[in-house]
């Protein structure tokens, strides 16, 4: 199944807009994934500043192809995020954070992906997770990549995930193919991010993402140029809670959503229960970390309908 993008305007400094592909119409998850946002290329100045804004139940996954932004959260994390290392951050019950794009000469291209958490885990202390050093895939000749989260071939990434979850960066020279073994138990979803592909014969483009569902044991794609091709593959066991996504939050009820948003939005004042860092009670928002960006981002108003649970 081709899924296409979507355009979305993210509440940044530069009203920048991101190509979406999950959630979808047609497909609300691949997995625990519940969330693509493919960014750029563009230029640097037009690229990642968005302020203070808290997530909750989830866990971010930022992946770069170019480009340098700097991260920093209500956990203490400063951050420089570039290319081929991965930043793993773990809302559980409550964190902030803000992204600040570094000026340069090269282009910004990024993807952001959303992991929601299981039962069991949604209410962990947030942290973040920085891995510079990626294991590269035994892959043949005319392709590489590297493993960003879970197991393939044999390999394992250290990565902190939460339910069974596979992603991976696969580089292929123009006019190759490759059949990657992978768990067919997992359903499966490849980004292309740079170039045109076949996956498993069906033809994808650039910023669009084909899905496969379980019991598929292999995956095949073909890189039909001229370009060479650059995908994310992602995948994992099927996610079959029921959650409630709005805005920045993951969690199971209407009402708890209600909860968060005010938690959230009162923060300028006093944060009643501490859920996006510890301010000491009197403190902004923005002071709770040593933000550069200035300020922060309060929730939105809720839509006057009950948000229900969907799987
Ligand atoms: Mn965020």
């Amino acid at each position: 199944m081709l899924l296409e993008p979507r355009l979305v305007k993210l509440s940044t400094r530069t009203g920048v807009e991101v190509r979406r592909t999950l959630p979808n119409a047609r497909l609300r998850r691949i997995g625990a994934w519940v969330f693509v946002d493919h960014f750029g290329p563009t230029a640097q100045t037009d690229g990642m500043v968005v302020a203070a804004h808290p997530h909750t139940g989830l866990q971010t996954m930022t992946w770069l192809f170019e480009g340098l932004v700097e991260h920093r959260d209500s956990v203490g994390s400063i951050q420089k995020i570039v290319p081929g290392q991965l930043n793993l951050m773990t809302a559980g019950r409550g964190i902030s954070h803000s992204e600040l794009s570094e000026l340069g000469p090269e282009a910004m291209h990024a993807a952001q992906l959303w992991i929601a958490l299981p039962e069991s885990t949604r209410e962990v202390a947030p942290s973040f997770q920085h891995l510079a050093a990626l294991p590269a895939l035994p892959l043949p000749a005319g392709a590489s990549g590297s493993l960003l989260v879970g197991e393939l071939l044999g390999v394992r990434s250290p990565a902190q995930v939460h339910s069974p979850l596979v992603a991976a960066e696969l580089n292929l020279v123009a006019g190759s193919t490759l059949t990657l073994a992978v768990d067919n138990t997992f359903e499966h979803g490849v980004l292309v991010v740079a170039g045109t592909a076949q996956v498993n014969g069906e033809l994808t483009a650039v910023t669009e993402l084909s899905f496969a569902p379980a019991g598929q044991a292999t995956m095949r794609l073909e890189a039909i140029g001229p370009e060479p091709l650059k995908v994310l593959l992602i995948g994992g066991a099927p996610f079959d809670e029921p959650i409630v996504m709005w805005w920045n939050f993951i969690a199971r009820s209407h009402e708890e959503i209600v909860r968060m948003r005010e938690a959230w939005n009162s923060f300028e004042s006093a944060d009643v229960d501490g859920r996006f860092g510890d301010s000491g009670k009197s403190e902004p928002v923005f002071n709770i970390f040593e933000d550069r960006v200035g300020g922060w981002i309060p929730a939105p108003e809720l839509p006057n309908v009950i948000l229900r649970p969907r799987v």
